[in-house]
């Protein structure tokens, strides 16, 4: 096995975590994310997805995140695992540099066979989306039309997802399932404190994101972002926190629950951000590799992946656009106009 190169960009942040999106469509039409309704063409095959991970791998990668839109809807999504855990199980494999691969969903497609077969084929964490408890709320959060009883309907699916996964081993004490919430002001800030209450419940770390201007279509407006330390005031009324601190190259910042209720954590891009460590590529579903989730355009990897061309071509083409990046838009905000095209969440992979 060559030993990694471990490419570092233009301000010294090495490669880490490759964030792979497996689709751009979704079951859900959450307002704050809008996803497509198609795909988008020239969709990666599974051959193609390897290559990619393998690239990353040699170039420093020691995470690999999967994402969509909705990873569960990719039928991809399995014989990519199943090949990963094959080379993961080798220790002269590049896949073996992977100390971890997690996964993100909306939780409402994850049964018990999907949650012990994400097991089996060595998925090592799952985060799951939430946004509310409430089934008028959930609904208007996940962009379904039909109202409350749909709300409660995907709760029921999603709390039923949560249950599959701690069957299949995923102990959130471990920090192996954790619990994802953007909250928006005016939309959902009514429910932080029974989503903590939810999560406390059930022992899993919840992670409060603020609302990102990713993207065109969600009609991004300041006014809407509840910023994290607002958050955490209201939070820390009910239950007082003691913060512990950002990991290095993490995005969430934690907190304990002094009560011995466990963890919280805040994403807080907007008003705390993180760009001075951010080690993340982002490579969607038709092989764009976007370095900066705000990012207007990514690089087309496609054609570094035709058959012609080699794998020690395809990493050195990633390594130079990581060697070259210098992205660091959320601490820019308000110094910058973003262009007039953004690149949509679900299409990014979150
Ligand atoms: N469908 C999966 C899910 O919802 O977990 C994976 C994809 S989703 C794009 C990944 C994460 O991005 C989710 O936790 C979602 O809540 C978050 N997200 C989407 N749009 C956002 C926005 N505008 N601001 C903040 N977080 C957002
Ligand atoms: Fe789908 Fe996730 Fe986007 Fe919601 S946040 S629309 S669940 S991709």
């Amino acid at each position: 096995m060559t030993k990694p190169s471990h490419v570092i960009d233009l301000l010294a942040r090495p490669l880490g975590v490759l964030r792979l999106s497996l689709t751009a469509r979704c079951n859900l039409a959450c307002p704050y994310c809008c996803p497509e309704s198609i795909e988008p063409p020239g969709l990666l095959n599974t051959y193609d997805q390897l290559r990619l991970i393998h690239a990353a791998c040699q170039l420093g990668a020691h995470t690999l995140r999967l994402t969509g839109g909705e990873p569960l809807l990719s039928d991809r999504l399995w014989p990519l695992l199943d090949a990963l855990s094959v080379g993961r199980q080798s220790v002269s494999h590049p896949f073996s540099r992977l100390k971890e691969v997690a996964i993100t969903t909306n939780g409402s497609l994850l049964d018990h066979q999907k949650a012990s077969r994400l097991r089996a084929a060595g998925v090592d964490r799952i985060t799951i989306s939430l946004d509310a408890v409430d089934g008028a709320s959930i609904a208007r959060m996940a962009g379904l039309r039909s109202g409350p009883e749909a709300g409660n309907a995907l709760l029921e699916r999603v709390l039923a997802g949560i249950d599959a996964a701690h069957a299949a081993g995923y102990n959130p004490a471990q920090g192996r399932l954790k619990l994802n919430a953007v909250i928006q002001r005016g939309h959902n800030d009514d429910q932080l404190i029974p989503l903590a209450q939810l999560a406390r419940q059930q022992g899993l770390q919840l992670r409060l994101i603020e609302y990102m201007d990713v993207g065109n279509r969600n009609g991004w407006c300041r006014d809407q972002v509840m910023p994290a330390n607002e958050m955490i005031q209201l939070l820390h009324r009910h239950w007082p926190l003691q913060s512990i601190g950002r990991p290095v190259a993490g995005t969430c910042r934690q907190w304990s629950y002094k009560d011995g209720g466990g963890m919280v954590g805040t994403i807080a891009s907007i008003t705390e951000p993180f760009c001075s460590d951010c080690n993340r590529l982002r490579i969607t579903a038709d092989g764009q590799a976007f370095t900066c989730l705000f990012a207007s355009e990514g690089l087309d990897l496609r054609p570094s992946l035709r058959m012609d061309v080699s794998d020690s071509e395809l990493a050195e083409v990633m390594a130079q656009l990581w060697i070259g990046r210098s992205d660091r838009f959320s601490e820019e905000r308000g110094l910058i106009q973003k262009g007039n095209h953004h690149a949509e969440m679900a299409y990014l992979g979150g």
